[in-house]
């Protein structure tokens, strides 16, 4: 039984969302004429209470739209050292919109406010980048699936009005995060300008990721999607999969959310782990006591087992659980890992 723990993006389409996918009713998105595509944006936005919404092919791009949407050439964003929009998405924070970002050197991938602060170069001061916007990340990728407190994020809003700094959250685990905390979409709404959401993460879907923010926001994306090529025709077999996942696979995440704290309970136990990172969602960050046993030792006999799990420098190794990891492979995992 092949196990795979690689990412939360290994799942396929369960029953249902195929047969929501196959009889979807569809039109040319790029003439905002697929009725599928506007019932998930307009879905997406109800669920944050939001203006409007945006269909997108990626994660990436709907953060580098957001990004595009917020800046000039020449400006500087704040984010921390961890942030996605900076490690992962192949420097398109320059790339796309000729911006650089101020790195903060935060907790698990979480910056307080008095860092936010600190981190705004001085408007009247032309040597330096213009700083325009804040960027955060909830759940935290690299930072091991860490949840926000809302009070700090409702703090840095305020240093983001103070300074004329849009608000950015790219949520493309926003609904582990909800989950955990027991928050609602609304409670982010509110909070910031722009928001990205993934479907085809946690919740299962193929494809696909939505910007959310208000209607002449979101009417800039339009074309901004354009340039970056990501307006889709007949794309209503995807969105069909994500109101189906949005409906049914949200609530379920709890469960990937057990699995993982299991999983880390497990590994603290272990001689041969020198650390586990927290654990507060679907994600674990962990460490090897070298010593005892190499970071490539324990992947290929994990390997050997049809275990796949991924390495991220540095001796850390991560686990993510997903909809597709089913209890009977739970079982199977926490017992070779035990006995390794
Ligand atoms: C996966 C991920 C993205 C990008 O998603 P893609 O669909 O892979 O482009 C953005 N931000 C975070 C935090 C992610 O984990």
């Amino acid at each position: 039984m092949k196990i795979n723990l690689i990412s939360d993006t290994v799942t396929k389409p369960s029953v249902g969302m195929l047969k929501a996918m196959m009889s979807a009713e569809v039109g040319d998105d790029v003439f905002k004429e697929d009725p599928t595509v506007n019932r998930l944006e307009e879905k997406v936005a109800a669920l944050f209470e939001m203006e409007a919404a945006l269909f997108f092919p990626s994660g990436t791009m709907a953060n580098q739209t957001a990004i595009k949407l917020h800046t000039q050439p020449g400006e500087q964003l704040i984010c921390d050292k961890y942030a996605h929009i900076y490690n992962y998405e192949g420097g398109g924070v320059s790339f796309n919109s000729g911006v650089s970002c101020k790195l903060v050197d935060g907790d698990r991938g979480m910056m307080t406010a008095a860092q936010v602060k600190e981190a705004i170069n001085p408007p009247d001061f032309y040597h330096s980048p213009l700083t325009t916007l804040v960027s955060i990340e909830n759940t935290t990728n690299k930072g091991g699936g860490a949840c926000w407190d809302l009070e700090e994020l409702k703090s840095i809003r305020k240093v983001c009005d103070q300074n004329s700094l849009k608000y950015h959250l790219d949520g493309a685990r926003l609904w582990n995060a909800l989950i955990a905390k027991k928050e609602v979409p609304q409670q982010y709404g509110k909070l910031f300008h722009t928001i990205s959401v993934c479907l085809s993460k946690g919740l299962g879907c193929p494809v696909g990721s939505v910007l959310v923010g208000d209607k002449e926001t979101i009417k800039r994306a339009l074309r901004i999607r354009k340039v970056f090529g990501g307006g889709m025709r007949q794309a209503g077999f995807l969105a069909a999969a994500g109101i189906y996942a949005l409906d049914n696979h949200r609530e379920r995440l709890e469960e990937d959310h057990y699995k993982a704290k299991e999983i880390s309970t497990l590994l603290k136990s272990l001689p041969y782990i020198k650390s586990v990172a927290p654990t507060e969602t679907n994600i674990i960050i962990f460490e090897l006591d070298e010593q005892q046993r190499s970071v490539e030792d324990f992947l290929e006999s994990m390997k050997q087992q049809d275990i796949h799990i991924i390495g991220m420098g540095q001796g850390k190794l991560r686990i993510v659980t997903h909809m597709d990891y089913t209890d009977g492979m739970h079982k199977s995992f926490l017992k070779t890992l035990a006995r390794l």
